[in-house]
């Protein structure tokens, strides 16, 4: 039985996309380093064999490449802070680049030639257009987005040189838990807006902090496209799909196309939890482009991929169901 590996499957957006695979009838090993993964997932959720491990280990890659059939290759493990990236850049560019050069030198070997890869709109840099286009000119602000931008180089290179084919992703702001409440968004450091709302609301912090409230936006605080981790998850299965049947190289942006101020988060999830969020103002957060929404016609054309949960409020009452149930509440 050929099977799919997952780097970084023990991960939030990983976890999501190994269910999706499961349903679509993937066999599935993990590779994770637990550094921010979560191995308890794994055991009692997704129930898949998990390989404890870096993505930069030469020698393990080597082993689960002859133990299993790997099909392909789906590629999230990476650091993703990134604030982290710009007062640590090295450890970016070694995890993020110099171990997903391993990761491909290790699948050529092996004669595995597609790949699905997380990157990012970090890559954009500060947006010229929105909707941002794939087609968009690339100059990250921050160290984490050169990386994955230099990962997409490393992939076109590979191709030309190997016939190596990969689906890119370029991820807009995950968001939201598996609808059924089996997985969710558990990160340690946390950082991100949404998860920071519902443990404000669940007490375990004082307030939400607003990074900067005079953006150039209708409110003045900065605006993302909020995107559901199972459609990214989904997207990912339709992405290997056609790589699988011999789709060439793509790259496809996954975001709804819409976009939601931080003020505006804050206000639909005091409705979704039915408390009160305390909310202090502060000062921008270094390297935050005002406004990120992205189109994704190509994905949808191309993949015929359609979010089945575009709706902020449905977003937010998966997360606040999935955070609830993880503070046993
Ligand atoms: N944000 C905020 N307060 C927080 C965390 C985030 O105001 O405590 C803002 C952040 O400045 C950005 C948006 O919320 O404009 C989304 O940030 P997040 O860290 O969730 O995702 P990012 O856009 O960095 O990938």
């Amino acid at each position: 039985m050929s099977t799919i590996l997952v780097t970084g499957g023990a991960g939030y957006i990983g976890s999501h996309t190994v269910l999706a695979l499961q349903k679509a009838g993937y066999s599935v090993v993990i590779l994770d380093n637990l550094v921010y993964g979560h191995q308890d997932l794994v055991e009692k959720v997704l129930q898949v064999e998990l390989v404890k491990g870096d993505v930069g280990d030469r020698a393990l890659l080597d082993q689960i490449f002859a133990k299993y059939n790997i099909q392909a290759v789906i590629h999230f493990a990476a650091y993703a802070y990134v604030g982290e990236s710009v007062s640590h850049p090295g450890k970016y560019y070694r995890n993020n680049l110099v171990n997903t050069l391993t990761l491909l030198e290790a699948m050529l070997q092996a004669g595995v030639k597609n790949i699905v890869f997380s990157s990012t709109c970090a890559t954009y840099g500060v947006p010229q257009q929105i909707p941002i286009p794939e087609n968009h000119p690339q100059n990250p602000i921050n160290p984490y987005g050169a990386t994955k931008l230099m990962v997409e180089r490393l992939l076109s290179d590979f191709d030309q040189a190997y016939d190596l084919r990969s689906v890119r992703f370029r991820y807009f702001n995950a968001a939201g838990a598996d609808p059924q409440g089996r997985l969710g968004e558990d990160h340690d450091p946390e950082t991100h807006l949404i998860p920071l709302i519902f443990l404000t609301a669940l007490g375990r912090r004082d307030h939400i902090s607003i990074f900067g409230t005079d953006y150039d936006t209708p409110d003045g605080t900065c605006i993302r496209d909020y995107i559901h981790v199972s459609d990214l998850a989904q997207a990912h299965v339709q992405g290997l799909d056609y790589l699988i049947k011999g789709g060439k190289t793509e790259i496809f942006n996954l975001g709804n196309g819409s976009g939601f101020s931080v003020q505006e988060v804050i206000d639909a999830a005091k409705t979704v939890t039915g408390r009160p969020i305390k909310v202090v103002q502060e000062n921008r957060r270094p390297g935050d482009p005002p406004v990120l929404v992205g189109s994704a016609d190509k994905a949808r054309e191309i993949l015929a991929w359609k979010p089945d949960y575009s709706k902020l409020e449905i977003i937010l009452e998966h997360a606040w169901h999935w955070h609830q149930r993880r503070h046993n509440e």
